[in-house]
């Protein structure tokens, strides 16, 4: 069923940028928000992809906050600690669902970075998706160091038809770019909920 959606996608892209073509280029693509301004010198099928998360960083020592947005168009996950190495042994708890793996990335974390107020160098970290992408590639990082070699992660993992960003998106969170037409992909997805 997801080659429904890659299929819509396919079109979507070909017909965006025909139209694209079919401009001239002597104009530029106008978007229907402010907010997509600045992605607009994006081709169509980098748009798709292009999402943004708001880090929230608050200082350990201080409690100073401050805040950084950054795009992302991937997320790289990682497996639960010891996974493969447990379930080898026989006692490992089932297979951690993707949709678990999602919600560990966006899970608060302490980083080592330097205050500005009082140069402390622990802050605590908070993300949240300030744009959603219209498609979004996820990769397993199916490894572990030990020493000084890295060592495949063969661990099975729970797939879903279906992944909810909801847990890490706001009031505030804005839709995908908006692209050059309305998208037959929107409707494609909708058949697959
Ligand atoms: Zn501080």
């Amino acid at each position: 069923m997801y080659s429904l959606a890659i299929d819509a996608l396919a079109d979507e892209m070909r017909d965006a940028q025909r139209a694209a073509t079919s401009a001239g280029g002597a104009t530029t693509a106008t978007n229907s928000s402010a907010k997509d301004s600045t992605a607009s010198h994006l081709p169509v099928s980098e748009l798709n992809f292009c999402g943004e998360v708001l880090k929230i960083l608050t200082c350990d020592g201080c409690g100073h906050e401050w805040t950084r947005t950054e795009a992302f168009s991937t997320l790289s996950l990682r497996l639960p600690a010891g996974g493969a190495l447990a379930v080898t042994a026989g006692r490992g708890a089932p297979p951690p669902t993707l949709q678990s793996l999602l919600e560990g990335h966006f899970a608060p974390a302490t980083l080592e970075v330097t205050c500005e107020k009082c140069g402390a160098i622990h802050a605590k970290l908070q993300q949240k998706v300030s744009r959603l992408p219209r498609v979004l590639p996820l990769h397993l990082m199916r490894f572990d160091f030990s020493g000084r070699s890295i060592v495949k992660r063969p661990d099975a993992i729970t797939l879903s038809p279906k992944l909810s960003l909801f847990f890490a998106a706001s009031k505030d969170t804005a839709p995908p770019h908006a692209l050059t037409k309305p998208t037959k992909l929107q409707g494609a997805l909708q058949l697959l909920t």
